[in-house]
């Protein structure tokens, strides 16, 4: 009785296991076309709004190519065009990323990078909005920082998506970025002297499209995907991004990437595998019995004398 019954509830298995593997097949199919509708549409959209803001620049900044000189108002306005132009192409290039993340083609381009020179650049990036709101930055990097094999590009847009985050959300004090070397990783920090985080919202600003609504914060503009974007950016480095903040006092983002490829230490067939996968090595040995596998012998014959005796 007892073996009807496994064999029964291994055929409900199967069954199962069968249904299951159809859903699969459906979910995949329904996020590839997701992607490929949120690439299309990012497309569509984007083509259009760069005539726009390329028109826009060239009127703000060269108006005496059109003849006479643009009354004040007009130029006010423009401006107005361009700020909302550049926010919402910003937006379509963040949602392209995150149904490109999600659906695991953000494919990384990765190189040796020195990140105190990504650190620069994005410091000077964000240096205007920084002066403008009076802030003081420090960057405190030591000079034998290694140089880490990343996704030159994505790291600069984690950095710059937590430097910017960072100086929106401090009004008085400062921020300062830090790196170090880890053990095998490098660890970078930004600190801010902002208005921190509620702790209720730490585990869920890291969703998409999630904003914290609570007084001050509800007229700075954002989408709600930078935070998104960067974690899934440096999970695609096999690193970590946490966040460390008190309500009133500031946060501090970190971020952890390895230094060197796992991959590159061994030269398995791992290496064929693509490097954004995750390797894990199948430390227990398998409890399944080994197939039964009959031995083979290779002959090699040089002389070619076997070959008549093998057909027989
Ligand atoms: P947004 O475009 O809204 O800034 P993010 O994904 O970058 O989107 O951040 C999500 C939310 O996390 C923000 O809306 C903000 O409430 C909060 N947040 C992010 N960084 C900071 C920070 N440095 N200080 C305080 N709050 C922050």
């Amino acid at each position: 009785q007892a073996m009807e019954d496994l064999m029964h509830t291994n055929r409900q298995l199967d069954l199962l296991n069968e249904h299951l593997a159809r859903m699969r097949l459906l979910a995949e199919e329904a996020q590839r076309a997701k992607a490929a509708f949120v690439a299309k549409v990012s497309h569509e959209l984007r083509t259009p709004l760069n005539m726009i803001l390329g028109l826009t620049d060239l009127l703000l900044e060269t108006p005496q190519v059109y003849g006479e000189a643009l009354p004040p108002a007009l130029l006010e306005d423009l401006r107005i065009v361009q700020r909302n132009s550049e926010y919402l192409s910003k937006l379509i290039n963040d949602v392209l990323d995150l149904s490109q993340a999600e659906s695991g083609r953000l494919v990384l381009h990765k190189e040796w990078v020195d990140l105190r020179e990504e650190i620069s650049v994005v410091v000077g990036a964000v240096q205007p909005l920084l002066e403008k709101k009076r802030l003081v930055w420090r960057v405190e990097v030591p000079s034998e920082l290694p140089l880490v094999y990343c996704d030159r590009t994505r790291i600069r847009q984690v950095l710059l998506n937590l430097l910017s985050n960072a100086a929106r959300y401090t009004d008085q004090g400062g921020v300062t970025i830090r790196a170090c070397k880890q053990g095998d990783c490098v660890v970078t920090e930004v600190e801010d002297t902002g208005c921190g985080i509620p702790a209720e919202d730490l585990g869920k600003i890291f969703e998409p499209f999630y904003q914290v609504s609570t007084g001050a914060r509800v007229a700075r503009e954002g989408s709600g995907l930078g935070l998104s974007i960067s974690k899934q950016i440096v999970d695609l480095h096999q690193g970590r991004l946490w966040v460390m903040s008190t309500p009133g006092v500031g946060s501090t983002f970190s971020f952890e990437i390895p230094i060197a490829p796992p991959d590159q230490r061994g030269t398995e067939a791992r290496r064929w595998i693509r490097e954004e996968w995750t390797w894990l090595d199948h430390r227990e040995p398998s409890r399944l019995p080994k197939p039964p596998h009959r031995q083979r012998v290779v002959v090699y014959d040089e002389t070619g004398s076997f070959h008549g005796l093998a057909d027989h």
